[in-house]
């Protein structure tokens, strides 16, 4: 025997199934990452149709079966419809989704990676920030999330907290200027950079979208972050080639 269950969730992605059903993927506040069907979810008529896009932030009414879910109700309080107004937004906003998709894991807390996304994607929507650095803070703050972010608090070989001047994707964070040798990889990184990974790992994620940051800054946050991404996670996420096409 099942139970009917309610969750908080945002659909990370929908999956045509049969004629009129879908296979949706949730991100819960309260189960991790699940699958759902969603029965009938692509007849026109369906109370189901727009809360099983893509995006749709909610409440989900679950029927839990032995091994599957099957979605009953939906009340959506944000479809982040601002989104699709804006072709490079929406592609961020995809890449995002895809990157927790492959990232966040079933019956895994995953409270803050939904509070990170739901905050991410609010500041894609709007105008005031840089699309860029969204993405940046994204990425960063996942990685510290699951405790995975670099180390950028003290030097890896010394300890040192001052003079952090220089970054080893090997080593996997900052290194003194007495200790660069140590590391063939390691390249300069201004301070302000420095200071701008230590605010996105410590703060809290409602605190994250409060910023601007110079070319530099976002330049060299997006080179940190390429040779992390690709050696930690190495993965390829085909929003983001099409992201990559786009801008
Ligand atoms: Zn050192």
């Amino acid at each position: 025997m099942g139970a009917n269950l309610i969750v908080t969730g945002l659909v990370l992605s929908a999956m045509p199934i049969g004629e009129y059903d879908k296979r949706i993927t949730l991100l819960t506040k309260e189960r991790g990452k699940i699958t759902a069907f969603a029965r009938g979810a692509r007849r026109p008529n369906s109370q189901l149709l727009a809360a099983t896009n893509p995006f749709s932030f909610g409440e989900f009414e679950l029927f839990e079966g032995r091994s599957t879910y099957t979605l009953a109700k939906a009340s959506v309080s944000n479809y982040f419809r601002e989104l699709a107004l804006d072709p490079e937004a929406a592609y961020y906003g995809f890449y995002f989704l895809e990157f927790s998709d492959y990232y966040c894991q079933e019956n895994n807390d995953e409270k803050e990676m939904l509070k990170l996304l739901y905050q991410s994607l609010r500041a894609l929507e709007s105008n005031s920030y840089d699309n860029r650095l969204v993405r940046a803070i994204f990425e960063l703050k996942a990685l510290a999330v699951n405790g995975e972010a670099p180390n950028v608090f003290g030097c890896l070989s010394c300890g040192k907290k001052e003079q952090l001047f220089y970054f080893s994707v090997r080593k996997g964070g900052m290194l003194c200027a007495d200790c660069k040798k140590k590391a063939e990889d390691a390249w300069k990184m201004t301070e302000s950079t420095v200071y701008t990974m230590q605010y996105i790992i410590s703060s809290d994620i409602t605190k994250l979208f409060t910023f601007a940051v110079s070319d530099t800054v976002l330049s060299e946050l997006r080179r940190m972050l390429d040779e992390y991404l690709h050696l930690y996670l190495n993965h390829s996420f085909k929003s983001l080639k099409i992201l990559e096409e786009i801008t």
